[in-house]
C-alpha cells in the first residue's frame, strides 16, 4: 500500500506496536493518530483526572519517539467516527490500521469509523495486540470458549510458543510527518487540570513502564510469596501500564519466560505469568460474552436483592469513604481514593466487604472502582466484581465470605499498610490494630483513639451480615426466584 494511517487507542508505544509494525511492513507511507475520544472523556467526572495526564504525558513522549525516526503524531480532539475518516481523506491514506479492542462500546465504534472510511474506499483493519491470545485462539476441544480458567490457562500454556511472545518487526515501511501533526494539546485545551501523578511518582509513557518491569524483574523471584501484602512492594504495579499499551504484553511473557515461568519449580515468574493469564482470560469473557458489562455472568445471580435506598446509599458513601470501621478495608479504600491504585488482595477484600458484608450490588462498587482506577480496564474489573460478588465465571463460590478480620491478620499482620492510610490508628496497639473496637474504654483513652469518634465503630457485625448473606444468596441455590 501507499500510505497507510495507523490509530493509536490503548497500545502508545512506538516498539512492537502490532499495528504500526504491520503498517510498516505492508505501507510505503506511514502517518499516525491518536484521537481524545469525546464519547469517552466528555463523561469524566473530575477535571483532575489521572488517566488523562498518564494518557497525555505518554503522547508526548510517543510524539518524540516517532519524530526521531521521521513521523509525528496527529493528535485531535473529537468524535472518532468524524476525525478518522476526514484525516484519512486529508492524508490520501488507503487504509487505517489499529489494534483490536474487547470493549462492546469500542467494537461499536470501530464498526462505525469502518463503515465510514468505506464510503470513501478506504480499508480498515484490525489486529491483536492487547492480549497474547484472541477469544477465537483458546477454545475447548468442542470449540467453545473456556469458562472456567485452570483448563483455560493449561490450554494457553500449550498453545504458546517462542512465535507469540517474539517481538513485531518493523518492516521497511518509512514514518512520516505532516503539517497536521502540531503536537500533543495541552491538558487545558481539553478542559483537564493537571493532577497529583508525579507526586505519586506514577511516571507514564515507555519510560516508566520500563522503570517499573526492570524494578520488579529483580523481585519476580519472590512474587509468589510477597504478592498478598500489601505494605510489601511484591506486586509489579505495571497495570496502568499494561491498559495504556506503554508496555507490550508480548514482552512481558517473554520476561516471565526468560525468568523461568514455563518451567515449575520457579514459582514467582509462573505465577505472574498466571496473572497475566487472567488478563486475558477476562479479555475473552468480555468478548465472547458481553451481557457481562450489564448482568451476572449467571443469571440466576440477577435475581438476588440487594440492599436499595437511603440505607443503603448511606453505607455505600460510608465505603467509599474508607468509613466502614475496618481498618484493612478503610485504609485500602484511602488508598484507591488518594492514588488511584488498589493492591489485589484489596480490591478483592472490599470487593467481598460491599456485597457479601454489606448487601449491595457489585455493579454499584464496579462503577465507583472505575471511576477511582487508574488502571480502571473493563474486563478485568468486571471479571474481578463477578468473581467477588460469586456471579462470574470461575467466581468463588457465593459461600465463601471473607472474614475482614482474618484478612487483616494475614495479610497486614503488624498493620503497617492500616497505619499508612489511617494515620488516626498510629496509636493502636498492634494486638487491637485489626479490631480496634475491642479496646476497652481505658485502653481508648490510653492511646487516644475513641471508637465512633476518631474512628468509626465497625457499621456491621461480620457474622450477622454473614448469616444474611447466605439467606440473600440462597435464591442462586433454589434456581432463581422472581424479584
Ligand atoms: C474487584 C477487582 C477489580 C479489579 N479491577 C481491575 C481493573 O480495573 N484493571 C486491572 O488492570 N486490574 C483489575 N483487577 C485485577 C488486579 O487487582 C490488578 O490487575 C492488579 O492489582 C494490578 O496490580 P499490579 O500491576 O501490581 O499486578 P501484578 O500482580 O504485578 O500482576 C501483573 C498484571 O497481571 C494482570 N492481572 C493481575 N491480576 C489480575 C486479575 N485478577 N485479573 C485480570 N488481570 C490481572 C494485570 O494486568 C497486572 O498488571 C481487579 C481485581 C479485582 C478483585
Amino acid at each position: 500500500m501507499e500510505s497507510i494511517l495507523v490509530w493509536f487507542r490503548r497500545d502508545l508505544r512506538d516498539c512492537d506496536q502490532t499495528a504500526l509494525c504491520e503498517a510498516l511492513r505492508r505501507g510505503r507511507r506511514v502517518y499516525c493518530t491518536f484521537i481524545f475520544d469525546r464519547e469517552i472523556i466528555d463523561r469524566l467526572d473530575r477535571a483532575d483526572d489521572r488517566r488523562l495526564e498518564f494518557i497525555r504525558e505518554s503522547l508526548v513522549e510517543l510524539d518524540v519517539a516517532l519524530r526521531a525516526r521521521g513521523g509525528a503524531l496527529i493528535v485531535r480532539h473529537g468524535w472518532p467516527r468524524i476525525e478518522i475518516p476526514s484525516l484519512a481523506r486529508a492524508l490520501g491514506v488507503s487504509a487505517v490500521f489499529a489494534n483490536r479492542d474487547y470493549e462492546p462500546q469500542a467494537k461499536q465504534r470501530d464498526a462505525a469509523v469502518e463503515a465510514a472510511l468505506r464510503v470513501d474506499d478506504i480499508g480498515f483493519e484490525s489486529f491483536k495486540d492487547q492480549a497474547m491470545f484472541d477469544g477465537e485462539e483458546v477454545l475447548t476441544q468442542t470449540g467453545r470458549p473456556y469458562t472456567v480458567f485452570t483448563p483455560y490457562r493449561n490450554s494457553w500454556l500449550k498453545r504458546l510458543t517462542e512465535d507469540d511472545w517474539l517481538p513485531h518487526a518493523a518492516g521497511r515501511g518509512s514514518l512520516a510527518a505532516d503539517a497536521l501533526a502540531s503536537g500533543v494539546p495541552s491538558l487545558a485545551d481539553l478542559g483537564f487540570a493537571r493532577t497529583d501523578l508525579r507526586a505519586l511518582r506514577i511516571v507514564p509513557g515507555m519510560s516508566g513502564g520500563r522503570q517499573l518491569l526492570d524494578d520488579f524483574m529483580a523481585r519476580i523471584g519472590r512474587y509468589k510469596q510477597q504478592r498478598d501484602f500489601p505494605a510489601v512492594r511484591g506486586v509489579s504495579y505495571l497495570s496502568v501500564h499494561l491498559r495504556f499499551g506503554t508496555v507490550s504484553i508480548r514482552h512481558l511473557v517473554a520476561q516471565a519466560v526468560a525468568a523461568g515461568a514455563l518451567r515449575t519449580e520457579a514459582e514467582g515468574p509462573a505465577t505472574w505469568l498466571s496473572e497475566l493469564i487472567w488478563r486475558d482470560f477476562y479479555f475473552m469473557i468480555l468478548d465472547r460474552f458481553p451481557h457481562v458489562t450489564q448482568h451476572a455472568f449467571r443469571p440466576e445471580y440477577d435475581t438476588i436483592v440487594w440492599e436499595q435506598g437511603p440505607a443503603a446509599e448511606q453505607s455505600f458513601a460510608a465505603w467509599c469513604a474508607g468509613r466502614t470501621g475496618y481498618p484493612l478495608v478503610d485504609a485500602a479504600m484511602r488508598q484507591i481514593n488518594q492514588s488511584g491504585y488498589m493492591h489485589n488482595r484489596l480490591r478483592m477484600l472490599v470487593a467481598s466487604f460491599l456485597t457479601k458484608d454489606l448487601g449491595m450490588d457489585w455493579r454499584w462498587g464496579e462503577a465507583y472502582f472505575a471511576r477511582q482506577l487508574n488502571d480502571f480496564d473493563l474486563a478485568a474489573n468486571n471479571g474481578g466484581w463477578q468473581w467477588a460478588a460469586s456471579s462470574g465465571c470461575d467466581a468463588q463460590p457465593y459461600f465463601r465470605i471473607f472474614n475482614p478480620l482474618t484478612q487483616s491478620e494475614r495479610f497486614d499482620p503488624a498493620g503497617k499498610f492500616i497505619r499508612r492510610y489511617l494515620p488516626e490508628l498510629a496509636g493502636v496497639p498492634d494486638r487491637f490494630i485489626h479490631a480496634p473496637w475491642r479496646m476497652s474504654a481505658a485502653e481508648q483513652t490510653a492511646c487516644g483513639v475513641r471508637i465512633g469518634l476518631d474512628t468509626p465503630a465497625p457499621m456491621v457485625e461480620h457474622e450477622a451480615a454473614r448469616r444474611q448473606t447466605l439467606q440473600r444468596y440462597a435464591v442462586v441455590k433454589s434456581g432463581g426466584a422472581a424479584r
